[in-house]
């Protein structure tokens, strides 16, 4: 049962700025993150604190490294799991992973002298899906029921906050009852990037590497519709092992280009062409 935590170890601290596009996922999150550092502020003005954030929107598009930002940013510990860890063919476990992992998140902030830490449960669709649609058993009801209890906090030492990020790409088969006030009651879309977000995404992954003076990046970006923050990484890593295999010393055009075309082969992406 894998956890990642984000200190002690090699795991890349994430900042928002190491984030291309997506500003307005960045400022509502960041918001919502404001609330959570000033907590005395929060508690003289008697607001409910935040317990979860969902962030929901296609494969790929940064959601991870969002929580991961919003980790640094809060100064937090980071603990990391996917829905479908959770789930186990016996009665129990999964709310006992559950526990586990809030354990681990608190005993790891513990360890760092950090004050929160930020549980992060990608695919919560697996989790948290509507009742009735073929997963209405007992064991899920079991995890969810768990998760909803660690969110509240009430019952656990309560001298590290945990706030949890969810995430998942199908908010439509959420079930109600994980949106509801005190659990994950702020929402964050995190859609596929446009043209301006594909550039600044491109510029993150084409940092450390040489370019030809000749290659535009504007012009890939208006040609990637389509693309995800992933897919664009993807492009750029091929191209630069384009380049390596013609024994260039900078990437061309022509590499990015083939990139491109790669990266929509091996999808099989479903484009509609850029107007
Ligand atoms: P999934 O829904 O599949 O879990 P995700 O939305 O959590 O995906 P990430 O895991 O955050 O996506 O992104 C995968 C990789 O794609 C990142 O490690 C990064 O290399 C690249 N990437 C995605 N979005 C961005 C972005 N906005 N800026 C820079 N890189 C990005």
């Amino acid at each position: 049962f894998a956890v990642v935590a984000n200190k002690g170890s090699e795991q890349k601290l994430i900042n928002f700025d190491d984030i291309g596009g997506q500003e307005v996922a960045k400022q509502e999150l960041r918001e919502s993150l404001d609330f959570i550092i000033d907590v005395q502020r929060i508690q003289k003005l008697g607001i409910r604190p935040i317990k979860g954030i969902l962030l929901s929107g296609p494969p790929g598009t940064g959601k991870t490294l969002l929580a991961k930002a919003a980790a640094q940013y809060t100064n937090s510990s980071f603990v990391a799991a996917s829905g479908s860890e959770f789930v186990e063919m016996y009665v129990g476990v999964g709310a006992q992973r559950v526990r586990q992992m809030f354990k681990q998140a608190r005993d790891l902030a513990r360890q760092n002298k950090q004050a929160s830490a930020v549980v992060f449960i990608d695919e919560i669709e697996v989790l948290g899906g509507k009742r009735g649609q073929g997963n209405s058993n007992m064991e899920y009801d079991q995890t969810l029921n768990e998760l909803l209890v660690q969110m509240d906090g009430v019952s656990v030492d309560d001298d590290i906050r945990c706030l949890v990020i969810g995430a998942t790409n199908r908010v439509d088969i959420l079930d109600p009852a994980i949106l509801r006030p005190g659990r994950f009651d702020r929402q964050v879309r995190v859609d596929l990037p446009d043209k301006i977000g594909r550039r600044s995404i491109l510029d993150l992954h084409t940092k450390n590497k040489p370019l030809a003076a000749e290659v535009s990046l504007d012009e890939i970006a208006q040609d990637t519709f389509g693309f995800s923050g992933a897919h664009l990484e993807s492009l750029a890593n091929e191209a630069a092992i384009l380049a390596l295999r013609e024994g260039s010393e900078a990437i061309r055009m022509d590499h990015l280009r083939s990139a491109v075309d790669k990266v929509i082969l091996g999808e099989k992406l479903d484009r509609v062409p850029t107007p």
